[in-house]
């Protein structure tokens, strides 16, 4: 049997579950994830599709762009996972949303070309302008 981490969102109406490994894990500071989660920065972790399942609820589909969609609890508005059409067999799911979400530190950074200039993390991770090398 494979390790697995769970979550939920705020209200837990939606709970999930995700087997281990993930594919990776970083901070993404596009204007889209600011403005959908009202934050500076939003950390994901990526796994394929298949590691990922709901145990509880429907999540609400909100197609944040022609290309990709965000998946949120419709009580308590939490955001759980983000999916692009361009790549169907992965999911990000937000790293906070988890229960313990201290196992899947963020390894590196992208987007910071709309990094909020205040905000910054104290950590020597790869920082991307863009999308990154390997996305
Ligand atoms: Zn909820
Ligand atoms: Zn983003």
């Amino acid at each position: 049997m494979s390790a697995s981490l769970e979550g939920r969102c705020l209200c837990g109406a939606l709970r999930y579950r995700i087997t281990l490994p993930v594919i990776d894990a970083g901070y993404c500071h596009c204007r889209l994830c600011q403005r959908s989660a009202g934050a500076p920065v939003l950390a994901w972790l990526t796994v394929p599709m298949a590691q990922f399942a709901w145990l509880a609820g429907t999540p609400v589909v909100f197609h944040s762009s022609e290309h990709s969609q965000r998946e949120f609890c419709g009580a308590c508005g939490t955001q759980l996972l983000f999916r692009r059409s361009a790549d169907p067999q992965t999911v990000d799911v937000t790293i906070a949303s988890l229960d313990d979400p201290e196992q899947l530190p963020p390894q590196y950074h992208i987007w910071r070309q709309s990094r909020i200039g205040w905000f910054e993390t104290a950590d020597s991770l790869p920082r991307h302008e863009d999308s990154g090398p390997d996305r």
